[in-house]
């Protein structure tokens, strides 16, 4: 943490934008330069999908989300190699990356009655300011209050080849053209879903990390910061 980053008061931050555009990274730097909190809330979102597979409940099923989201508890515990998410206390981090939980996690997160529910989780845990929230809704729907707000987008391919350069080497490890297969439609779904769609909000700064390192992005970010801050 670098204290002379750390804005003059603790500000929302949001960071918006499809998959593979490199929000995870360039929040996680951001959190770090601003002395700020990191908030994931795509893995709550994958949480919810690792609960349901495990419960047998279908995205579809809204009475069965319902109930499940009432039974479950998530939390999101910082460590030094980074955020752990337990499902009611268990450790389920490592479950929640596989190509498998990416799709059901865009699915029920379609769901009105899952993004009520972490609607509420998401709020509680940024309480206190002083944190960098990534997500597909944050600037519009979950923070529409947040001081600074960025939407980061980039090229389809290069953002499929981004998250194909994270994948590979796990077990499930996919093909470059399944990766980018699984990633339009994944973007396909969570812009076009009645509910929280993904979408800039109207006051961020669009930023398009096609041509640029994510230290480049998180530069222009920590600039716009100081400049309102
Ligand atoms: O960001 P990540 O890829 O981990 O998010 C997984 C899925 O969770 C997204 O594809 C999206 O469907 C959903 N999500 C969402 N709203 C958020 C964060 C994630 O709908 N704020």
């Amino acid at each position: 943490m670098s204290p002379s980053n750390r804005p003059s008061r603790p500000l929302i931050v949001t960071i918006d934008g499809p998959a593979g555009a490199g929000k995870t990274t360039v929040s996680k730097l951001l959190a770090k330069q601003l002395g700020y909190r990191y908030l994931d809330t795509g893995a709550l979102y994958r949480g919810v999908a690792v609960a349901a597979r495990q419960a047998g409940v279908s995205p579809e099923d809204d009475a069965g989300l319902e109930v499940l989201c009432r039974s479950i508890k998530l939390d999101l515990i910082p460590q030094e190699e980074g955020l752990r998410l337990l499902l009611n206390g268990d450790d389920i981090t490592a479950l929640i990356r596989t190509p498998q939980i990416s799709m059901l996690a865009s699915a029920v997160s379609a769901r009105p009655v899952v993004r009520a529910f972490l609607m509420s989780t998401q709020r509680d845990l940024a309480a206190r300011k002083g944190v960098v929230a990534e997500g597909r809704d944050m600037g519009t729907v979950v923070f529409p209050e947040a001081e600074a707000k960025f939407f980061l987008d980039a090229d389809a391919q290069i953002r499929a080849r981004r998250r194909y350069e994270e994948l590979n080497g796990t077990a499930e490890a996919p093909s470059l053209a399944s990766v980018e297969g699984q990633m339009r439609q994944r973007d396909r779904n969570d812009a076009t879903r009645a509910v929280a769609p993904l979408q800039p909000a109207a006051d961020a700064i669009r930023i398009d990390s096609t041509h640029l390192s994510l230290a480049q992005v998180v530069e222009r970010m920590l600039l716009h910061i100081h400049r309102i801050a």
